[in-house]
């Protein structure tokens, strides 16, 4: 079973701190994960998380706790945040940007990270390059995870995710073991707001103007790996793990 942190320093930021810290790592991983909404990505991030030990970092996720923190405590900027989630639209780089510099001790903890959703522009990429070039960190590979238009659909309108510890869960690829209970925390799951017809046109458009450009910076970078997201999560994790560069090597492609 998938060990799930609260990673609250992350989720709530501030002076938050998480109740169980990451055990230090000889070999830390420090990932970018790549891809259109409802490719599975946070799927491959929990499972991976779990894997290198390293904490699974979504700007999605922090948006969608401040949806559900009282109005009294987001600040204007989050408040915004929140309506441009709802629509479907990508948060301003520079409130996106705010949070992340905010949570730089998630970014510098000794289990490394899994970034998920950021960055989701190439201004976000850069900020981020910066900011782990300030602190002397590397990440280690960008997972770019690869599907075809269809088949995102399907796998969006089948998602249902847990309230609280944020698990993500599919109807049919990836059902929870009680229908609607969430499989580590027992919370009734829910299907987002976002992943109505009308808000994943606008989230696809989104990806296709300002995301897919990212591809091609980091693999400028040589950090780009590219990995066919067809198939049971499983299939695609294992793919992954192939994909990883290993300790102090170049990335390779999947096999
Ligand atoms: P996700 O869970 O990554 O699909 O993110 C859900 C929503 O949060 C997106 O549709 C955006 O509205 C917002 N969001 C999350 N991360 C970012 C980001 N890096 N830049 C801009 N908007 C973001």
């Amino acid at each position: 079973m998938v060990t799930m942190r609260d990673r609250k320093a992350w989720l709530t930021g501030g002076s938050a701190r998480c109740s169980a810290p990451v055990e230090p790592r000889t070999h830390r991983r420090r990932l970018v994960l790549l891809g259109a909404p409802g490719v599975g990505k946070g799927t491959q991030a929990e499972l991976l998380a779990d894997h290198v030990g390293a904490c699974h970092l979504s700007t999605g996720d922090i948006f969608r706790c401040a949806k559900g923190a009282a109005a009294c405590e987001l600040t204007p900027a989050l408040t915004a945040a929140v309506e441009c989630m709802r629509r479907g639209e990508l948060v301003p780089d520079s409130t996106v940007l705010a949070l992340v510099a905010e949570r730089i001790s998630c970014l510098r903890c000794e289990g490394g990270f899994l970034l998920d959703g950021f960055p989701r522009t190439v201004a976000q990429a850069e900020a981020l390059e910066k900011l782990l070039q300030k602190h002397g960190l590397q990440l280690d590979a960008v997972l770019s995870y690869e599907l075809p238009l269809d088949q995102i659909v399907a796998r969006l309108s089948g998602r249902r995710t847990c309230p609280n510890c944020k698990a993500v869960f599919h109807v049919e690829a990836r059902p929870p073991k009680v229908p609607g209970i969430c499989d580590h925390c027992s919370c009734t799951l829910y299907q987002r707001e976002d992943d109505r017809p009308e808000s994943i046109r606008v989230r696809m458009q989104a990806y296709e103007t300002s995301t897919a450009p990212l591809a091609d910076f980091y693999r400028q970078r040589n950090l780009l790996i590219a990995v066919p997201a067809e198939g049971t999560p499983v299939d695609i994790f294992q793919r992954s793990l192939r994909a990883l560069p290993s300790e102090g090597r170049a990335p390779r492609g999947p096999k």
